[in-house]
């Protein structure tokens, strides 16, 4: 889906375009400089990294507030809170994810040490996405400086309040020859394309992820791909409903359904739908009140454009619950559209905002095929408390994550990687998948000048050919 766009809201710094290409050029030359790789430097950046996201909070809140009208609590527990446990994290277990990592050696190398040894690839580009402005930067970056690297850091120009407020206190509190901010939409994002990078990682919509793949197969730049699509919620007949609604309703209306790994439909028995819906009206009227458009807890969506996209998905749909739409507000309610049309935009596209489309089966049984029939999905949900349709979901679907019994509670694992599949991505961070996601495992064999059998040298004779067959 291409929810990716040019916007006039930004205004980017006029350094500019001339001046990206020497920027970077500065922070390879950092990188190249060496001091990144020292293993106190990095303690000591994700240090800041930290002291920075708590000194400047209230500006981080406020300016999360302005972009998407995020609450202190959902801001806390999605974006600063993460990018503070990530650090302490890292930090934790930085000097055992840098160590040489042993392995065995076969007979036919013997004696020699095998290992492989973690550095850091260079100088890496973040390229974030507007829905969680902080983190999708802070995140990336916390494992690229783990790792040992250097950073160019692209925010994302619809977030512009919180892109003005890290460039702002970037430079502040973390080694301003190290790592840049660079704002700026399409342009400058395409400027910064051209250069040289050891990685890329980029966060957003699938249609410029082709645009960044494509451009960093020109310097032979391997990329992490963070992108979306449409993550499936199946409700199976044995799940406790009352429970799977709340964790519906947490998963899908926070950020007003803009996270990409929201649940984006739910597939249920028909028999089981309208217990589940009166349930998730429930549980919203609990957590929003009456009238959601007043709750402190509500997000907005990020501009009109996508208030726009939204609105137009439920045209022609069977609208159950909410559809209020205001856009000169970004406000839309929280949306239940029942039995959709699949072949609508609202089924074929991601939706990545607050509707939630209920797909009833005549039976559950097709909920898997139904999953398969369509792209790899970033994250996918089962609620259920039989065991065997869990492995059944485990064993015959594939997706980026999974999440039996709730939404995407895995995400606040440092220890699982966070990334998708197929369509939905490549590569994945977090936690020490994030520290070897940004580094290359240097293969070293360290061999002796002892025992230097002539077997391997020519000339080769039978004698040598059947002992060298007996070896390996
Ligand atoms: P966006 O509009 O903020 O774009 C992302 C980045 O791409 C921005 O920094 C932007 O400047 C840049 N960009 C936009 N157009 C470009 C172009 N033509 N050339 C070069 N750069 C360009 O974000 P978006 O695409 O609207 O993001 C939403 C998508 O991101 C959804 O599909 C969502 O599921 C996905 N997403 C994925 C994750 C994840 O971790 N997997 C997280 C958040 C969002």
């Amino acid at each position: 889906m291409q929810v990716a766009e040019i916007n006039s809201e930004v205004t980017p710094p006029k350094d500019h375009l001339g001046a990206i290409a020497g920027q970077v050029n500065s922070i390879r030359e950092t990188f190249a400089g060496g001091r990144s790789k020292d293993y106190q430097w990095r303690v000591q950046q994700l240090k800041l990294i930290k002291k920075m996201t708590l000194a400047e909070q209230e500006n981080i809140l406020e300016a999360m507030k302005k972009d998407l009208n995020k609450g202190t609590m959902e801001s806390w527990l999605s974006e600063i809170g993460s990018v503070v446990s990530e650090v302490d994290h890292s930090i934790k277990h930085l000097k055992k994810w840098m160590k040489p990592r042993k392995v065995s050696t076969p007979m036919v190398a013997q004696p020699a040490k095998s290992y492989m040894l973690p550095e850091p690839l260079g100088t890496v580009l973040v390229i974030g996405a507007w829905n969680y402005p902080l983190l999708l930067v802070l995140g990336p970056l916390i494992a690229a400086v783990s790792a040992g690297n250097c950073a160019v850091i692209k925010p994302s120009e619809l977030a512009s309040n919180v892109s003005n407020l890290l460039a702002r206190i970037v430079p502040q509190y973390l080694d301003k020859e190290a790592f840049i901010v660079v704002e700026g939409a399409v342009e400058e994002t395409s400027e910064l394309l051209k250069q040289k990078f050891d990685h890329i990682i980029y966060t957003g919509g699938e249609a410029v992820g082709k645009i960044v793949m494509r451009a960093a197969a020109e310097n032979l730049t391997p990329v992490t791909l963070e992108l979306g699509g449409k993550s499936p919620c199946i409700v199976d007949n044995s799940a406790d409903i009352e429970v799977t609604a709340a964790r519906i309703v947490w998963s899908k209306w926070m950020n007003a359904g803009q996270t990409c790994v929201a649940p984006d439909y739910v597939l249920i028995d028909k028999s089981l739908a309208d217990k589940l819906i009166s349930a998730i009206k429930g549980k919203l009227s609990e957590f929003y009140g009456s009238d959601v458009a007043q709750s402190q807890d509500y997000g907005r969506i990020i501009n009109e454009r996508h208030s726009a996209r939204l609105a137009s998905y439920l045209g022609g749909q069977n609208v159950v619950h909410g559809g209020t739409v205001d856009i000169a507000e970004k406000f839309i309610e929280p949306t239940i559209v029942m039995d959709p049309d699949l072949d609508s935009s609202l089924m074929k596209e991601e939706i990545f905002g607050p509707i939630l489309p209920i797909i009833p089966l005549d039976n559950i049984d097709t909920a898997i095929p139904f999953v398969n029939g369509r792209a790899k999905p970033l994250a996918l949900y089962a609620y259920t408390k039989d065991s065997a349709y869990e492995q059944q979901v485990l064993n015959q679907t594939s997706a980026g994550m999974v999440c039996i019994n709730d939404g995407f509670m895995f995400a606040a694992n440092s220890n699982l990687p966070f990334g998708g599949v197929g369509s939905s991505g490549m590569g994945a961070y977090h936690g020490k998948i994030g520290f070897d996601n940004f580094s290359h495992l240097k293969t070293v064999m360290k061999r002796s000048f002892m025992f230097d059998l002539d077997l391997r040298y020519p000339p080769f004779t039978d004698k040598k050919l059947s002992l060298i067959k007996k070896i390996l």
